[in-house]
């Protein structure tokens, strides 16, 4: 599918679902894709994209950033505490803010870098052992002490489990970021961003519907 033919979907669910037309964002998400496809987004007029590892986000898009205006880089990965300055100086975004340790240090290296990117807490919705993310019951509780850090958090992410329904998930991430009172989700991804607009999705997460299957990891 190409870029417009998703815009055009995300328009189409928007009104359908009675959404704020024109208030979704689509992060096109660009690991592993070959620069080249990645050049096509950017000479179409796209703007945000969405990575998930930072070394990876570091070898491509100072260099994008450099050649194209107003680029807004998201991570959508699992962030190595190790790796926290590196993301917040490189990044727009961060969607995985999912445990004490890494809301400490982002905490703490906001004071010493005086910014911090915009910022979500991933939902561990399925409670899955292997999945990042903070458990569902603790995340009020996680998104205060964010918040009473003065870390700027603006909503929630989640990746539902691979083998359930996805609405489910959904609706159990809208209605904790009810409790929390933040107004932003990120959620919906290839498969199901349609859905995940009809719930409620402000960032859906983009990849292989635009670029395209990915080819596997160099790494
Ligand atoms: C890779 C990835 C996506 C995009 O997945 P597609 O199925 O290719 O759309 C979305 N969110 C996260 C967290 C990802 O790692």
């Amino acid at each position: 599918m190409s870029l417009v033919d998703i815009k055009e979907k995300i328009l189409a669910a928007e009104k359908k679902h009675n959404r704020a037309v024109g208030g979704t964002t689509l992060i096109a998400v660009s690991k592993v894709q070959p620069l080249e496809r990645v050049e096509i987004a950017l000479k179409e007029g796209h703007r945000i994209f969405g990575e998930n590892r930072v070394q990876e986000a570091q070898s491509k898009w100072p260099l994008f950033k450099e050649q194209y205006d107003n680029v807004e880089l998201h991570l959508i990965g699992p962030l190595q505490t190790n790796k926290t300055r590196v993301a917040m100086e490189i990044a727009d975004s961060i969607h995985t803010v999912d445990r004490h340790k890494l809301a400490r240090s982002l905490a703490r290296l906001t004071q010493e870098l005086g910014k911090c990117p915009k910022l979500f807490v991933q939902v561990n919705t399925g409670d899955e052992e292997q999945k990042s993310g903070i458990s569902p019951n603790e995340a009020e509780n996680f998104v205060k002490e964010c918040l009473s850090m003065d870390l700027p958090v603006k909503g929630l992410m989640c990746i539902p489990p691979i083998n359930e329904e996805a609405s489910l998930h959904f609706a159990l991430l809208k209605k904790i970021s009810e409790n929390c009172g933040l107004a932003q989700l990120s959620m919906g991804m290839s498969d199901d961003f349609e859905k995940a607009i009809s719930f409620g999705a402000t960032h859906i997460r983009v990849g292989s519907a635009i670029f395209g299957e990915r080819l596997k990891s160099p790494e």
